[in-house]
Parts: structure tokens; C-alpha cells; sequence
């Protein structure tokens, strides 16, 4: 009954975080006692115990609550090791019980991150490409560092990861180390606290690849800068291969120091873009494959073309699905998703536009009758007013191809494609024209319910 019950409140919280999250912080946690008002979780070290106390001990509380069906006083008991109270999780050398799944604490990389896992698509070729590279001769290239940047979410750690793994799994001895800015500014605080600064210098030092994820977590953190950027010259000096994230252009990361910047742009700078229909396809299906879910084709269409610009939003909606269908043991169905993106992303998401609104709009702007766009003509205005429409329903809705199809004069999801590639070249080679879509969205947008 206990695990049964814990096992359920995993399940709860996983609904509720993200994957790397739950993957850090619980994957792997165990109870140590229950009584009627209380539970003991075990933990590995204090850090940990801290940090799931700061973080999440609402949730850890509200999951509980609806597992066991009653409310507790949760308290911690650290896994005794060497010491392990007091250090700082990245300086700690022995190995104790519960360690999440496929993390390696000497390059804190987890294995789950591979290239092979990592859907390749227009928006991110190139920056998978440069990370490839740089395993292959790290430190020996001009891709040195070699910094992505994109938005959230759309795989920046990921490929990072990714990197590092691949070069470990080359090279045993090759040193590895990921860090996120955060980390490696609590790890410096840290040391000057404990009075372990020439330890923290030479603990980073002592690395041929360093990966640091979310640079701009430094901004206005001129101290921890500073140290970075000692950090940075020396290994760089050394032929060491450095790789950074951002979640902008370095030239826009107003709170780092000048000089900070200008190495960042000294080496090679990637973007990810958000990922085109098909990649998000790919990435939904492969996700459900990996986690042994199955979807039918019609509700990862949905889940596509409702969310385009995360694929970690995107990810945690099939979290959601699977743990609530597996919670109380229902299908998934079309309405689940909607319930799901709705109640997590807002109304909003889902509750778009509907078709006959942009149909309405772009005949009204472009001057052509509603009819002649659905029926069979040719003319070159004709045409063109359908293709854009097409091209905005599927930005705009969260319709299948072949329903946008139907919808307009019965055409096949072929044609919809073709016509949205067509208005992609057309935005792409003429900037007003580009602007004149821009604007249909923009006022478009206002139709949302
Ligand atoms: P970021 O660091 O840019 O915020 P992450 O690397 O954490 O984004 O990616 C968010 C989630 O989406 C992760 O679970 C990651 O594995 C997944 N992901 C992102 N892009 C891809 C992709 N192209 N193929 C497969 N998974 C991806
Ligand atoms: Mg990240």
C-alpha cells in the first residue's frame, strides 16, 4: 500500500513538472517510513532535501494528500556518506543510493540526452550540426566556443547534453563537465563562504569541455562574471572547448560585461528556430513511441498544430496525458487533449480562431467573393486569397491539414501543403508581402474568443 500510494504520488507530481525536473529531484526517491500524519522521504543530501523543501513542498504536499488521501508532515532523512552534509553537490566524489536515473556525477550529464533522441528539423540543422563538430575535434576548431542560443524549450540543453555525451562515449577519459549558470554561480558563492575558492577554481580548471547552460542567468552578476571570465580565458588558452547557451544573441544580453560578450562572439554562434509542423510531428510521435504511449495520428496532429513554439510544453502535454490516462484509467481522446492544453496552457491555446473567421477576413481584405474561393477557379487572385488562407489556418488554428482542406471547397491536404509552401517562398523572397501577412495575423489575433 505504501509504495503503491508513493508510486501514485510520483505520478502526480510528474504530471505536474518538468521532465529534467522530475528526472533531477524524484526520479528514484524513496519513503522511508509512514506513519498516520507523517512520511519520511529518503534523500541523498541535505542540497537536495533544500532543495525540494524551497521548491517544491507545496506540491510534494498537494500530491501526497491526493495519493494517500490524507494530509502530512513530511520529513527528511539525509543518506548518511562521507561528509556528505556539508559540500557542494559538484565537488562530492562518492556515490550514494538514489541517483537519478542516467545522471553521472562527475560530468553531471545525463545520459537520457543523446543525438540519436534528437529530432533533426529546418530550425535547428544547423546548430545539431556545429554540436556534432565539435566532438569530433573539441577545442581544435573555430567553433571555439560555440555558443546556441534560441527561446525556451526548443532543445538548447538538449544538444549541449547531447555533445557531452558523445564525447564521453568517445573518449572515457575525456572530462566532461555541464553546468547551468545558476549552478555555477551558487557554487562559487558557496566557496567563498566555505572559504574553498582556489578548490572551486581548480575543480572548474580541471575540465577539457565545458558546457554552460543559460549564460544569461549571469546578467548582473558581476562577481560570478568575473570569475567566469578568468574561467573562460584559461581554458580557452589551453585549447579547452567551451560551449554555451543563451537565450538570446549574445549582443542582446544587456547585463553581462562588454568584454564577457565579445568572447562569446569570437567563436560560433547558432540559433535554434521553433520547429516546423512535420519536426513537431516527429518529435510527438518519437516522445510517445519512447514512453510506450500510444496516439493516434489525429490527436498528434492536434497537439501539433496547437503547440508550435515549445517543445517542452509540448512534451509535458504528453506527460499529462499518459500519467492522467494511466491515473484514471481512460483513453486518450481528442477532448482529454483539449482539457489538458486548456487547463495547463490556458483557454487560449486551444479556443483559437476558427477557419470561416479568416476565410471572412482575408476575402473581405483581398477584395475576392467568399464563393469563388471555395469553388473551383483558377484565377491567379483566386488563387492566391485561397493559399493564404490556407497558409493562415494552419498557422492560426489548430485544424488538420486535410480538415482546413475539406473546409475549403473540399481539396485534398496536398494542395494545402502546396499552398502553404508557395506563401512561405513568396514571404520569404518579398518583404511586403511578408508584412502584409504579418499584419492578417496581427488583426486576426483579435478574433480570438
Ligand atoms: P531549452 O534548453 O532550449 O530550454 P531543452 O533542451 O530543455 O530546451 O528542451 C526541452 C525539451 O524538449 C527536452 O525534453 C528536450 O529533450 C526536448 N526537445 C527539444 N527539441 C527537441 C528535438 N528536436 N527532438 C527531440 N526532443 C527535443
Ligand atoms: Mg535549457
Amino acid at each position: 500500500m505504501k509504495n503503491e500510494n508513493w508510486n501514485k504520488t510520483l505520478l502526480y507530481i510528474k504530471a505536474k513538472i518538468e521532465d529534467t525536473a522530475f528526472q533531477t529531484w524524484f526520479e528514484g526517491l524513496e519513503v522511508s517510513t509512514v506513519s498516520n500524519d507523517s512520511i519520511t522521504l529518503l534523500v541523498p543530501n541535505r542540497f537536495h532535501y533544500e532543495w525540494l523543501e524551497s521548491k517544491y513542498r507545496h506540491l510534494i504536499h498537494d500530491a501526497l494528500k491526493d495519493s494517500f488521501g490524507r494530509s502530512f508532515v513530511v520529513n527528511y532523512s539525509v543518506l548518511l556518506t562521507e561528509k556528505s552534509s556539508d559540500e557542494i553537490p559538484s565537488f562530492k566524489k562518492k556515490e550514494n543510493n538514489i541517483i537519478p536515473k542516467g545522471y553521472n556525477r562527475s560530468s553531471n550529464l545525463n545520459n537520457r540526452y543523446s543525438f540519436e533522441n534528437f529530432i533533426e528539423g529546418k530550425g535547428n540543422q544547423f546548430a545539431r550540426a556545429a554540436a556534432i563538430s565539435v566532438t569530433d575535434k573539441p577545442g581544435q576548431t573555430l567553433f571555439n566556443p560555440l555558443l546556441i542560443y534560441s527561446s525556451p524549450g526548443l532543445g538548447k540543453t538538449h544538444l549541449i547534453q547531447a555533445a557531452g555525451n558523445r564525447m564521453v562515449r568517445k573518449n572515457k577519459s575525456f572530462r566532461v563537465l555541464y553546468i547551468t549558470g545558476e549552478k555555477f554561480m551558487l557554487d562559487f558563492i558557496s566557496s567563498i563562504q566555505k572559504n574553498k575558492s582556489s578548490e572551486f577554481t581548480k575543480f572548474y580548471r580541471n575540465t577539457d569541455m565545458l558546457l554552460l547552460d543559460d549564460v544569461h542567468f549571469l546578467e548582473g552578476k558581476e562577481q560570478t562574471q568575473e570569475q567566469f571570465f578568468h574561467l573562460f580565458n584559461d581554458l580557452y588558452q589551453r585549447g579547452k572547448q567551451i560551449i554555451l547557451t543563451t537565450d538570446r544573441h549574445p549582443r542582446n544580453l544587456v547585463g553581462l560585461k562588454e568584454r564577457l560578450v565579445s568572447r562569446f562572439q569570437s567563436g560560433l554562434i547558432a540559433d535554434i528556430q521553433p520547429p516546423d509542423l512535420e519536426t513537431r510531428i516527429a518529435i510527438i510521435r518519437n516522445d510517445a513511441k519512447h514512453n510506450g504511449l500510444e496516439l493516434d495520428y489525429s490527436i498528434t496532429e492536434f497537439i501539433a498544430n496547437t503547440i508550435k513554439k515549445d517543445v517542452r510544453i509540448m512534451k509535458s502535454v504528453l506527460i499529462r496525458l499518459q500519467a492522467l490516462s494511466a491515473l484514471k484509467n481512460i483513453d486518450i481522446s481528442m477532448d482529454l487533449c483539449r482539457q489538458v492544453i486548456s487547463e495547463n496552457f490556458g483557454y487560449d491555446t486551444v479556443q483559437r480562431i476558427t477557419l470561416k473567421q479568416i476565410l471572412g477576413y482575408v476575402c473581405e481584405k483581398q477584395k475576392v467573393g467568399k464563393a469563388r474561393v471555395l469553388g473551383k477557379g483558377r484565377s491567379q487572385e483566386i488563387a492566391l486569397s485561397r493559399q493564404i488562407i490556407m497558409f493562415l489556418s494552419r498557422e492560426l488554428t489548430s485544424l488538420s491539414l486535410k480538415k482546413i482542406g475539406i473546409e475549403l471547397g473540399k481539396r485534398d491536404h496536398s494542395t494545402v501543403i502546396h499552398a502553404c509552401k508557395i506563401i512561405e517562398e513568396r514571404i520569404e523572397k518579398n518583404p511586403s508581402f511578408k508584412k502584409l501577412i504579418e499584419q492578417y495575423k496581427h488583426e486576426l489575433n483579435k478574433f480570438k474568443l
